[in-house]
């Protein structure tokens, strides 16, 4: 039996792996690039955040996200690194649950895989775009721009389209539209955010430990903790990633409001400012030793404090003022970075017209998807790399036979 895999992702190598197992299956995997794993190569800023230990069907989302829940019980966390420790690779868990290899470069991740896929029965063509799918009788035929193929069994593991520099494309959702699946609208996710406030650009670079909240007409609608980067469009760094999701998707004012502080209390600052009009200190000086510099100074700016008043001339109201901007600085969203700034591509195809206990089709026998080019996407924190290697085990053991 011969199973043809189009793509040579995270998914799809996972898939090629899992399908190999059968000595009697031969795995013909494609990919367009010149390489396999090229984004796989750029994830979590070169290091490849792998799984998350707390990844579960809760961080996942989708039109109907419990779709995922087999894939991700059946290929676990626990399983997800046993698999990656049996095919030569140490990993380390991080105190948030995130997972890296310990060689703390993403390019490990890659070369164990590529290593494993040196198989007998796997046959790798890079550089080689499928263009064009369809089903004749039982056999898949695949036509691309290095030739053509025939198999028994087809794994879409395209991808999405986020990312498009690194590999992202429409192409996944056009082959599965090619059988008759449909998609959903796709979004950004996991993405920086554009901020109509003038003052993002003078902060530009500067990171903060924050709590961030997405207000949606006045209400919470995402929140989190972590690092916060500005730049010159807006908002970007991992608290922003977390909380991106679907962010500006419907009309009304959306606000991101900044704990800039949250381990102090504001009667804590309150009283360490007070303290500070004993000395000759200039306002622009105000906020130094508790933020970054030029963050201080925006702050105090942006409650209409001049840089060269002496803060012994402040008046409480105004060290008031000042606080409850450290406490809850808000800036106006405007809408999120493009497809290719996202790390993450929400939407897909439909999971309905799949099999979750399999990734089958249930249109096309025979046809499988897997990774992000179905319409589930995870939170933050390894939580979409661990979707890519269940689903495309799953996907890949299924079609060899080897559940
Ligand atoms: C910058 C960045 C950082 C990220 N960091 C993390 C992280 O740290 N942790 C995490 O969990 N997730 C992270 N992600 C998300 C994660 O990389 C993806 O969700 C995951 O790679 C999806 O796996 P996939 O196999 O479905 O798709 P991909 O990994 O995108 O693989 C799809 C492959 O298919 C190929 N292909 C597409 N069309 C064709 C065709 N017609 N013919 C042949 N080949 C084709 C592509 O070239 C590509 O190699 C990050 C994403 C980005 C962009």
């Amino acid at each position: 039996m011969t199973i043809g895999i189009i793509g040579g992702g995270a998914a799809g190598m996972a898939a090629a792996l899992a399908a190999s197992e059968n000595e009697n299956v031969q795995v013909i995997l494609l990919e367009r690039q010149a390489r396999v794993g090229k984004k796989l190569s750029a994830t979590g800023n070169g290091r490849c955040n792998l799984t998350n230990l707390h990844a579960n069907e809760g961080g996942y989302h989708g039109e109907e996200a419990s779709f995922a829940r087999f894939a991700l019980e059946k290929y676990n966390v626990d399983d997800t690194l046993s698999w990656f420790r049996s095919l030569g690779l140490f990993t380390v868990a991080e105190e948030s649950g995130r997972v890296y290899p310990y060689s703390d470069q993403s390019n490990s991740v890659v070369d164990v895989l590529r290593f494993a896929l040196e198989r007998e029965n796997i046959h790798l063509e890079t550089g080689f775009e499928v263009e064009k799918v369809k089903k004749n009788g039982d056999i898949f035929q695949i036509e691309g721009t290095g030739g053509a193929y025939e198999c028994d069994k087809l794994i879409i593991a395209c991808g999405g389209l986020a990312g498009t520099k690194l590999g992202g494309s429409m192409s996944g959702y056009k082959l599965l539209r090619s059988f008759g699946h449909k998609c959903t609208k796709l979004r950004p996710t996991l993405v920086q955010l554009k901020s109509s406030w003038p003052g993002a650009a003078s902060l530009k670079g500067v990171r903060a430990n924050c709590h961030a909240q997405i207000l949606h007409n006045g209400e919470v609608f995402a929140q989190s903790r972590g690092e916060l980067q500005f730049t010159e469009y807006g908002l970007s760094g991992p608290v922003i990633f977390e909380i991106s999701r679907d962010v500006c998707a419907e009309r009304g004012q959306w606000l991101c409001r900044m704990d800039l502080l949250p381990e102090i209390e504001e009667n804590t600052l309150k009283a360490e400012l007070l303290r500070r009009k004993s000395t000759n200190l200039p306002v622009s000086e105000l906020l130094t030793g508790i933020l970054h510099n030029r963050l201080g100074r925006v702050l105090t700016k942006s409650v209409g404090i001049s840089d060269y008043v002496p803060v012994a001339q402040l008046e409480d109201y105004e060290i008031d003022a000042v606080c409850k901007a450290v406490k809850g600085f808000e800036v106006a969203l405007t809408e999120p970075m493009g497809m290719d700034s996202a790390q993450v591509t929400a939407g897909g195809i439909v999971t309905k017209e799949f099999d979750p206990e399999t990734m089958e089709s249930k249109l096309v026998p025979g046809l499988y998807a897997c990774g992000e080019v179905l319409d589930i996407d995870g939170d933050c924190g390894g939580y979409n790399l661990q979707w890519a290697w269940s689903s495309g085990r799953l996907a890949g053991a299924h079609a060899g036979g080897n559940l």
